[in-house]
């Protein structure tokens, strides 16, 4: 093939954009584990599922055949405000590094929720709508999912409603007003507005909330009202299947110019962005057509892959959810108060835990520091200011590409750059004063809240 010069800047045309999602768990040999219903611990049927989710999400949710899934007219609409996303070759970094890889990044942050959830938020809206309901309710921690459903629902007309993690409310409140801005209201979790979080407020005088206690609330909320239902921002099949779009357009744009990757690497929070950025190219290494070296990066006060046990767990707090396989370190993990909030879930995608017990991708965990180091670094050369979740990628980005400066590879590095970190400058402003700490925790503190999974007999 002749060499088209390569832009700094891949974007894709119009009409080279997907117009499918891609379910990669139709060309899983070991499909992930089901979902369990937490008091039957039967699977879960679509009829419960579709008492939490629309029905389409839950049909999503249950689907392991389907390999393409359509994206409906509206939903590509929406998705040509702020898509394709650019796939950037980091020139200015390579050069800084001194490096003899090339390094790309897939940068979801071009909108203003400034990262890739709106990417599933305008799907899970879009099924809301369709279906005749009047709104969705749901948890966010950092705030970038609260946000992004709030940009989706005020599109669409939808009501939204915001369980937020108090620590954050207080914390973020520009990000809060972003959320009202666009008509959601938000109210800090544990609340007293439903019975788990009159519960754990009781529990726990003075709590500063977590994510799994306000996924609690919001599906409290939702199984309340008829009109109502739940939908969460990642570690659900269906998230990642909506989040396929980031991996389809970076496939599409490095086969433009038959770019080869060698690793891909992708920050692991509840696996959605990271899931959805590897799903075609863990697709050709599935069906044999490729390989490619996968790398998942996670915080290390939050280990779940590295260092958590692949069992069945409640996805939440309050244990109303349906009982998951995954990677976890126990539903009761409160994670250290580690800076990347999107990054600070107990547990992992049941299909992104299935790919890493089978052996397709790697793990591994970064300590917070190094992980601002890493951002700081990117920021001074390629003039975005990345978020902390985002930076994990990063700093593993980095770390591979000057182990290629000592053996001289010509690699090809592809990462996924999940968004910016504009409401983060409380987290950037402890790393410049130099009064961030690394947070790991013991052995101990691992085995004690994993001995408090629940018994599943498989
Ligand atoms: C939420 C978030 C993440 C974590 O995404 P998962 O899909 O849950 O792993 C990463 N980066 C940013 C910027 C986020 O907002």
């Amino acid at each position: 093939m002749p060499n088209k010069e390569i832009p700094y800047k891949i974007y894709l045309e119009e009409s080279e954009m997907p117009k499918a999602w891609y379910n990669v768990r139709a060309d899983m040999v070991n499909k992930p584990a089901p979902l369990l219903n937490p008091e039957t611990r039967h699977p879960m049927t679509l009829e419960e599922m579709s008492e939490i989710f629309c029905e389409e999400l839950a049909k999503q949710e249950l689907d392991d055949t389907t390999a393409y899934i359509p994206i409906p007219q509206e939903i590509l609409d929406f998705y040509k405000m702020y898509r394709p996303a650019p796939l950037v070759r980091a020139y200015c970094l390579e050069k800084k590094l001194g490096t003899p890889a090339k390094i790309y990044y897939k940068f979801e942050g071009n909108n203003t929720s400034g990262s890739h959830k709106l990417n599933s938020a305008i799907a899970q809206a879009y099924y809301a709508k369709q279906q005749g309901l009047k709104g969705v309710t749901t948890e966010t921690g950092a705030g970038q999912w609260g946000t992004a459903l709030s940009m989706a629902c005020a599109y669409l007309g939808l009501d939204c409603k915001v369980f937020m993690v108090k620590c954050s409310y207080e914390q973020k409140p520009f990000r809060r007003e972003v959320m009202r801005t666009y008509g959601a209201s938000v109210t800090p979790s544990p609340s007293m507005e439903t019975e788990v979080g009159r519960k754990i407020n009781a529990e726990f005088p003075g709590t500063t909330g977590s994510l799994g206690c306000a996924i609690s609330e919001a599906v409290e909320a939702a199984s309340k009202d008829p009109g109502y239902r739940y939908v969460l921002g990642s570690v659900m099949n269906q998230v990642l299947l909506h989040q396929s779009i980031i991996g389809l357009e970076t496939k599409a744009a490095l086969d433009k110019y038959d770019i080869k990757a060698d690793i891909i690497i992708g920050c692991a929070g509840g696996g959605s962005n990271l899931g959805g950025l590897i799903s075609p190219f863990v697709g050709e290494k599935l069906r044999g057509e490729a390989d490619y070296r996968i790398i998942a990066v996670e915080p290390a006060s939050c280990p779940s892959l590295t260092r958590g046990s692949y069992v069945y767990d409640f996805c939440d707090t309050g244990k109303v959810c349906p009982l998951q396989k995954m990677y976890t370190l126990g539903s009761g993990f409160i994670p250290s108060s580690s800076h990347a909030g999107g990054l600070r879930y107990h547990g992992m995608s049941s299909v992104v835990s299935q790919l890493y017990d089978d052996g397709l991708m790697e793990a591994v965990s970064v300590e917070q520091t190094s992980v601002f180091a890493a951002a700081t670094e990117f920021a001074k050369v390629e003039g975005i200011l990345p978020a902390p979740e985002s930076s994990h990628a990063i700093r593993v980005a980095i770390d591979e590409a000057l182990k290629c400066k000592e053996t001289g590879e010509e690699k090809t590095i592809v990462f996924g750059l999940t968004g910016t970190g504009y409401f983060d400058m409380y987290a950037y402003q402890r790393f410049n004063d130099g009064a961030m700490g690394d947070y790991v925790p013991t052995d101990e503190e691992i085995a004690a809240s994993l001995s408090k999974t629940p018994k599943v007999s498989e």
